[in-house]
């Protein structure tokens, strides 16, 4: 007879096969796989909340909402119950042609949350999708209206993805050099690296003076280049930069794509930055990180210049096989529920600086430094350290002690989902502290 394992060993055993069987079939993404020899992977059973818990019960606080898609936390019954609902009624259709009532009362609603301009809505389904139907639709405009701009301009330190396209307008060398020789042509103008921005505004106009009839657009992250190690950006540099490049009548695209639905502490970044962009991309939590979907909203001006006759050949000739699902619809529609019925973006105003105070306790010490935040987006870098991969050193710890963080090279964010609690930040902090001091 079969001996009985003990359930805590059958556990373990489980979750050992588990990554073995992973690590047989899965190529991980932004991972030197090699690298999984040492570090384990993690699979995780269940998520509630602010929690992950793995197949031994341990349980980790998902500091990073999972890659900065969760708003509302893991499993969210309200988002859950609207898609389980939407389930029973349609789970998907395409949308040329046809259309449905989610994706209908969802664009309403969020053009309404926007400035006036902003009308039209073309959905793809991840970030990256839709930094490329904003460049291409940039692109196809001006070539409809007989001009050659081939350049877009892009921020020293931008992330917009890593398709092609979004790949070529970013500046993250190290995702970007082996690629060099099929990117499409972009130029890079620098990101104001504190609030004096007079010289990177005058690099920007001689730029422009030289190069200007010959871009496109200009594509930026407005207040925070997360990516870049949650670079924290001048909001008046932004739109004076706004404001030149329309004088050449470039389009200007805001990639919130990490920033929007109240990462940035207002609703929409574009609302601090006083611009009215002429795309505007969003993603990663417009489903509260339930499922895949994204968008780009424009303009009259804009949709106008490809509404013509068939023969013209002038539509926008662009798809996604499940562009506008209704699964995912229906969770956005929910988020934007829980945006109202909690008054999330007023709520999150004090939260931040609660939070942002008991992060500044890591202050003391003295290897870490430029503590930064804005809205729920909270930072630091560490300036000194004996290991020679201190944001890798910190991961590992943390991951120990149950937190999920993932550092960009030193620097040691918090993007944390907005439901997370005071005594949970607190364990944070000071768990942090105490890692920290062995750096
Ligand atoms: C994540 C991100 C993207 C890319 O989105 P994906 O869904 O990962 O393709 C683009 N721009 C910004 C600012 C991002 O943070």
């Amino acid at each position: 007879m079969k001996k009985l394992k003990s359930p805590k060993k059958e556990q373990k055993n489980n979750a050992q096969s588990l990554v073995k069987l992973d690590l047989e079939h899965i190529w991980h993404p932004c991972t030197q796989m090699k690298e999984h020899e040492k570090i384990p992977l993690v699979p995780i059973k269940k998520a509630k909340g602010v929690y992950l818990y793995d197949f031994n019960g341990k349980s980790y606080i998902d500091c990073i909402s999972s890659w900065w898609v969760n708003l509302f936390g893991h499993c969210n019954p309200y988002i859950a119950k609207a898609i389980k609902k939407q389930l029973d009624s349609l789970e998907h259709t395409l949308l040329a042609g046809f259309s449905h009532k989610p994706i209908i009362s969802y664009s309403a609603r969020l053009c309404a949350l926007l400035p006036k301009k902003l009308t039209k809505c073309f959905y793809a389904d991840n970030g990256s999708s839709a930094v490329e139907v904003a460049l291409k639709m940039s692109f196809a405009y001006h070539q409809l209206l007989g001009e050659k701009r081939p350049y877009f301009l892009s921020l020293s330190n931008s992330y917009h993805g890593e398709t092609l396209g979004a790949l070529s307008v970013g500046d993250v060398e190290l995702y970007k050099k082996e690629y060099k020789d099929i990117l499409i042509q972009s130029l890079t103008t620098p990101v104001p690296k504190d609030s004096d921005f007079s010289k990177e505004l005058a690099s920007l106009k001689s730029l422009l003076e030289k190069k200007g009839k010959n871009i496109c657009a200009f594509i930026l992250e407005p207040l925070v280049q997360c990516a870049g190690n949650m670079h924290i950006y001048s909001k008046d540099f932004i739109k004076a930069a706004c404001e030149l490049c329309r004088q050449f009548g470039i389009h200007i695209i805001f990639d919130e794509i990490a920033v929007g639905f109240g990462r940035s502490g207002s609703m929409f970044a574009l609302e601090q930055c006083e611009v009215v962009p002429d795309f505007l991309c969003l993603s990663k939590g417009i489903t509260g990180g339930f499922l895949p979907l994204s968008v780009v909203v424009t303009h009259n001006d804009i949709y106008k210049a490809f509404y013509a006759p068939y023969e013209s050949h002038k539509a926008f000739l662009h798809s996604h096989s499940y562009t506008g699902n209704a699964l995912a619809l229906a969770a956005a529609n929910a988020v934007l529920d829980i945006f109202e019925k909690e008054d999330i973006i007023k709520k999150n105003k004090s939260k931040s600086e609660k939070i942002f105070a008991l992060w500044q306790n890591l202050e003391k010490n003295k290897k870490l430094g430029n503590f930064r935040h804005q809205g729920m987006i909270f930072a630091f870098d560490i300036v000194q350290s004996k290991h020679k991969r201190a944001g890798m050193f910190v991961y590992q710890e943390a991951l120990q002690k149950g937190l999920l963080l993932r550092p960009l090279g030193n620097t040691i964010y918090l993007m944390p989902p907005y439901i997370i609690k005071e005594k949970q930040v607190a364990y944070i902090v000071q768990t942090l502290e105490e890692i920290c001091q062995r750096l």
